[in-house]
């Protein structure tokens, strides 16, 4: 089929996640509904992740080897579910006649910084995805990786969204669609609050807020891009023709609400130490030695009274074994260690917050008529944050969903 009339189209930038390609029935389904996209006059250049379970999968064998390896070779594994997607849609296009074009990052040179499995996309050769497209084939890239010199380079968990968003932002789109396996973004997670609702639109703002809280929906270097370059991403259902979410700039949302959601973050842990010298050499650092390690410490906390100082942060449940190997090494011996898990980052988030006082109050107010205690607290201009015990997460999550007036 020839597509070469391709400038009189819109070029549509398509992501389709996991579970959208999950089988091969399913890689069906999305060839199916690339083509009706077709036939109704759009130009697609489509976007994948690997198969749903692919990247745990070789994450797993990597393991099997080697539990601490991280590198070139780790990041060439990972990328590999990526290629097996995009050959199988390439076949169910071409099936359907239509000719597509399975893409890998060094055929469309996408540059990344050197940082083995978090890399960062550079640039992006978008004289080769338009050369695809003037001979007339449907371009379907492989999501998640990228180049640093000769080798391959991985995004992040999660980091097609990102592929999908560049290339998008090359190509001066305006829009980039991501298909997922639900319909829209919610207030809050629907499996803990029952009365969440879909979100006909949120800003990039409160998007980046979301994904850093704990939201997997998005990754969060696709929303940093879309807000940098101003492509509205549209996340919505490869099972269903209807809209989902839009994710735009704060001045095209409608009336901000105060909160606009409610986020958790289920995986992190407290490490508590406690009485500390009254020097700053030791928080300096351990906070030095927990970055050189790629430690992400969420919140700080520092008190101290006529005993000594009290040090209190959070970590990802999965950093503890790391974070307390620095923390034994550099403390003093008179201090101690306290580990608490089994909690979970509960918090609010809109733009709205910025022209409204009282937010605090009603958020504590909340959490306390449940009796509900917080060990710790962050917040921005935009976002309410408190850690609490996990048992506590279902009735904090729900209180806080009605209290902001989401229920509705
Ligand atoms: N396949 C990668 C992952 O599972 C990238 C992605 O799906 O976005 O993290
Ligand atoms: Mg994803």
């Amino acid at each position: 089929m020839n597509l070469s009339n391709h400038r009189e189209k819109s070029i549509v930038v398509k992501k389709f996640g996991g579970t959208s390609v999950g089988s091969v029935d399913r890689i069906e389904g999305v060839a199916q509904r690339i083509v009706q996209d077709i036939e109704s006059g759009q130009q697609p250049i489509i976007v994948l992740s690997a198969m749903s379970g692919e990247t745990n999968r070789l994450i797993r064998m990597a393991s099997e080897v080697n539990p601490n390896y991280r590198g070139r070779a780790y990041d060439m594994l990972l990328a590999s579910g990526e290629q097996v997607s995009i050959s199988l849609l390439a076949m169910a296009l071409e099936k359907r006649g239509y000719s597509a074009k399975p893409l890998l990052a060094y055929q469309i040179g996408i540059k990344t910084s050197a940082i083995f499995s978090n890399a960062r996309i550079q640039s992006i050769d978008t004289k080769k995805i338009q050369s695809v497209l003037d001979a007339g084939e449907i371009p379907i890239i492989a999501g998640f990786q990228g180049l640093t010199g000769e080798d391959i380079t991985t995004l992040g968990r999660g980091g097609s969204d990102t592929t999908a968003v560049a290339i998008a932002s090359a190509l001066n789109s305006t829009v980039c669609e991501i298909f997922t396996d639900v319909p829209a973004i919610f207030t809050a997670d629907p499996r803990i609050v029952k009365k969440a609702k879909e979100l006909k639109q949120l800003s990039f703002e409160e998007m980046m807020e979301m994904a850093s809280l704990g939201s997997k929906v998005l990754h969060y270097r696709s929303v940093e891009l879309a807000a940098k370059f101003g492509v509205k991403i549209h996340l919505r259902s490869t099972f269903e023709q209807r809209e989902g979410t839009w994710v735009v700039p704060e001045g095209e949302t409608m009336e901000a609400p105060v909160v606009s959601s409610v986020t958790h973050d289920p995986s992190i842990a407290i490490i508590k130490i406690f009485p500390l010298p009254w020097n700053e050499g030791f928080m300096a650092d351990l906070f030095f030695e927990l970055s050189e390690k790629n430690v992400v410490v969420d919140i700080i906390t520092q008190s101290h009274n006529e005993e000594g100082q009290r040090l209190a942060f959070s970590v990802s449940e999965s950093d503890v074994p790391r974070a307390l190997e620095i923390v034994n090494k550099l403390k003093p011996e008179t201090s101690n260690v306290d580990v608490m898990k089994e909690v979970t980052k509960i918090s609010a988030v809109g733009v709205g917050m910025k022209n409204h006082t009282g937010v605090a109050a009603r958020f504590f107010k909340t959490l306390y008529a449940k009796n509900i205690p917080i060990h710790l607290v962050t917040t921005s201009e935009i976002k309410m944050s408190a850690v609490v015990a996990k048992k506590h997460l279902v009735e904090a999550a729900n209180a806080l969903h009605t209290e902001f007036g989401l229920d509705q």
